[in-house]
């Protein structure tokens, strides 16, 4: 059977990790979190206490790093990191880590590799417009700011129940204002791209329309 590349961007909280591996399970593909590797670069950033703004201290950061994932969960210099680059001061830094254009082209080619071979099912915010251009499938998963700001909350409220809305809603708010406004591959619909708003549907329905568009594309 042919072997496709399907890019799945869009904000923060539209389920994208979700639906990316699940599609991935259902193709029998390689699930790549992009997200994962550059909250895991944040993390080594934050540990270091790293200057953002200064390029040279940042290059040399970079040097250190090595991400790699061991079934799905991300590995930061062998460690596995996967419960530390969900906390909050890791949310609340990684968008301006993001801009960085160093840091930007230090992910992107190790994701252009990690799809070399196809078969690769990758979520984040630049796959269809940068990291693969090429990509049979695009899909742009969007919901209401609401809703989104609402599952991550009810997400962080089973881990943590000091967490309160606001905190929550103001970090997507965030995030979503560097994502979209910031440089170097910026948040964008590729025009090639299928959008898919799950704002009123159910997980199960989201999978569906998303194996249903990919099933197309393998067998077109
Ligand atoms: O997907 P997730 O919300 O975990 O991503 C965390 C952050 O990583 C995003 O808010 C964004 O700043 C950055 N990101 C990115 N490009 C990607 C994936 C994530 O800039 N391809």
């Amino acid at each position: 059977m042919k072997k496709i590349v399907i890019a799945i961007d869009g904000f923060s909280s539209t389920g994208k990790s979700t639906l990316a591996r699940v599609l991935a399970q259902k193709l029998n593909y390689t699930y790549v979190d992009s997200g994962a590797m550059y909250r895991a670069i944040t993390l080594y950033f934050y540990q270091q206490n790293i200057q953002l703004d200064d390029v040279k201290e940042v290059l040399n950061a970079l040097e250190h790093i090595e991400v790699h994932f061991e079934e799905n969960i991300i590995c930061l210099n062998g460690e596995k990191v996967e419960s530390q680059i969900r906390a909050m001061e890791i949310s609340n830094r990684v968008s301006e880590v993001s801009a960085i254009e160093a840091v930007r082209h230090f992910a992107v080619e190790q994701q252009q590799r990690m799809g070399e071979k196809k078969g690769i099912v990758m979520d984040g915010r630049d796959i269809g417009t940068t990291v693969f251009p090429q990509a049979e499938l695009k899909i742009y998963l969007t919901a209401d700011p609401t809703i989104r700001a609402n599952r991550r909350f009810q997400e962080i409220l089973q881990k943590d129940s000091t967490i309160d809305f606001k905190t929550v809603a103001d970090n997507l708010k965030h995030r979503d204002h560097i994502d979209s406004t910031r440089e170097v591959s910026p948040l964008r619909i590729a025009t090639d791209a299928v959008i898919l708003d799950n704002s009123t549907l159910s997980f199960d329905q989201t999978v569906e329309t998303a194996y249903q568009w990919a099933l197309a594309k393998i067998n077109d």
